[in-house]
């Protein structure tokens, strides 16, 4: 980072001053941040933010941090500079720490020098935290290397926004024409025709290629490449707006050889995630790096009962227990934790056996160091009897511990005791529905999406209590559903929303397998 104004050894925690950091959020792919960025990010009381910066960065922010946006879209400013420029000095009098996270780098036409000027100014010490800008980001999620030996040896960054009202911007272009190979233009989509029209008139080839990237590094990045001649009205075709970069020169021929962002197989897709917050994330993370846009709406908060007395009863006499069965991964998440944090360890299961549903209930007890004795091969609890079935027929005099949630199905423990088993059904956990407003149950649902998984069957009457708290049960209708396994799908049935994909193998990574291959039939 650089220094700060006063010219004082800079100070990552504030301590005592306030303290303005600046800093570049990248051009949309929450991973483009830095991590000074992110480390900023987490010491801030307040952060202020723009349009073109990804929401998704402020999970780097502290729960009470204030959240202040300042907009920034193109034509609908929602603050003036010179308001924002005031925020910052306010918000950082006394001892707060300010994040001000900007879209791409703070000093790439991002007015980044001028608030820096006003805290100076004002003695606000700051830093600047460098972001990854458009140009070099977008070029490179585009397959376009701005530079390239033996084709482009130099590359110009320039605003396209000061085109408009000039009565000919000839001079400007000119110049930045003559200058370098490849020409990089922010903002200026609106005034594409005059760009083009002053870098002919400066003597580049009619043939020059030019790419228009919109949203560049989101899943939805959209890419038009045409030449000087054609790409005005291949803009108007596709119906280009702002955000986006025009790149103009040689190099972007070379998009044809090496673009790869656009060829990931979930490309422009958008998926809706329903699991709980706890288990989102593995599901998410697989779908996004296959180049998915992944919304996530989850439909359980999972939470620990206050009141685990029963599970305590049960671990004091474990080795009464035969068998004990984790029907999920919350379940044997939560009994683990209980397990150690009672001062206990895994020698409390010695001559337990242990049975567990789906991989990644056994991924939580394998990182434990515990190892199921019984794994059916699907993800349903009826797998699971068939499997104890296939082991033996007899479990007389077997006591079975089935750590559960406060609304399991019967259907393990109504299974077991036909078969002799003793079985004890201990909830240690509860679901319960997120809070939404109709305004964020719109922004979600009225948008076309390609799929929305759901991973359990409450996943499915959650979001459909929901969605009829909020009056908008017509949704389930309109959306294309893919289920885990075939109990969900016959809630996902019962509940109305139409079952497009039934996953082969009941697990995330069967269902994310099953999506791939339903949507590239698709296409
Ligand atoms: N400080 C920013 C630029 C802000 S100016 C940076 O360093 O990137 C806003 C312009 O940046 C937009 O009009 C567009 O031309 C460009 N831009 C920013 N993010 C972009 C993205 N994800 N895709 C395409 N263009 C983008």
């Amino acid at each position: 980072m650089t220094e700060c104004a006063s010219g004082r050894q800079h100070m990552v925690e504030s301590g005592k001053k306030g303290k303005v950091y600046l800093i570049g959020a990248g051009p949309g792919d929450a991973g483009l941040l830095t991590l000074r960025g992110a480390e900023a990010l987490s010491t801030a009381d307040v952060v202020v933010f723009d349009y073109l910066s990804n929401q998704e960065l402020l999970k780097h922010c502290p729960a009470g941090c204030e959240r202040i946006y300042v907009g920034k879209k193109a034509g609908a400013h929602s603050m003036p500079q010179d308001d924002i420029n005031r925020l910052l000095v306010e918000k950082a009098q006394g001892t707060r720490t300010v994040a001000r996270l900007k879209g791409g780098d703070p000093f790439v036409f991002g007015r980044g020098g001028e608030e820096a000027q006003a805290l100076a100014k004002n003695g606000i010490e700051f830093e600047i935290g460098p972001g990854i800008t458009a140009a070099t980001a977008v070029a490179a999620y585009a397959g376009i290397p701005l530079t390239h030996r033996g084709v482009s040896s130099s590359v110009a960054l320039i605003t396209g926004h000061a085109a408009a009202g000039k009565h000919d911007g000839s001079l400007d272009w000119r110049n930045a024409s003559a200058g370098s190979d490849t020409l990089v233009f922010y903002m200026g989509v609106t005034n594409l025709a005059s760009i083009v029209e002053a870098l002919r008139r400066s003597g580049r080839p009619s043939t020059t290629p030019v790419a228009l990237i919109r949203w560049g590094t989101l899943s939805f990045q959209k890419t038009v490449t045409g030449t000087l001649d054609t790409i005005v009205s291949l803009a108007r075709e596709h119906e280009v707006k702002p955000p986006a970069i025009i790149v103009v020169g040689e190099v972007v021929a070379l998009r044809e050889e090496i673009r790869w962002f656009e060829k990931k197989p979930l490309h422009g897709r958008r998926i809706i995630v329903t699991r709980s917050r706890t288990q989102a994330s593995a599901l998410a993370g697989k779908l996004s790096s296959l180049g998915a846009e992944v919304v996530e709406f989850p439909t359980i908060d999972i939470a620990p009962l206050a009141d685990l007395g029963d599970l305590d009863r049960a671990l004091n006499e474990m080795q009464a227990f035969s068998w004990v069965v984790f029907a999920s991964a919350h379940g044997a998440r939560i009994f683990l934790e209980r397990l150690f944090g009672t001062g206990r360890d895994s020698r409390a299961l010695f001559g337990v056996k242990i049975a567990a549903i789906g991989s990644e209930t056994g991924a939580v007890l394998r990182n434990a160091g515990l190892v199921p004795d019984l794994v059916p091969g699907a993800y349903a609890s009826e797998a699971l009897i068939d499997a104890f079935k296939a082991l033996k027929k007899d479990y007389t005099g077997e006591r079975v511990l089935l750590p559960c949630s406060e609304i399991a199905r019967k259907h393990i423990p109504d299974e077991l005791s036909k078969m002799g088993a003793d079985v004890l059904l201990t909830p240690v956990y509860k679901n319960t529905c997120p809070a939404y407003s109709d305004a964020d149950l719109d922004e979600v649902f009225r948008k076309k999406h390609d799929l929305a998984t759901f991973t359990s069957s409450s996943t499915v009457s959650n979001l459909a209590d929901i969605l009829k708290r909020h009056d908008r049960s017509h949704y389930l209708g309109t959306m294309r559903g893919a289920a885990i396994g075939p109990t969900t799908a016959a809630t996902m049935a019962e509940t109305g929303i139409p079952v497009s994909v039934e996953a082969q193998e009941h697990t995330i990574a069967g269902l994310v397998q099953s999506i791939l291959l339903f949507l590239e039939r698709k296409t």
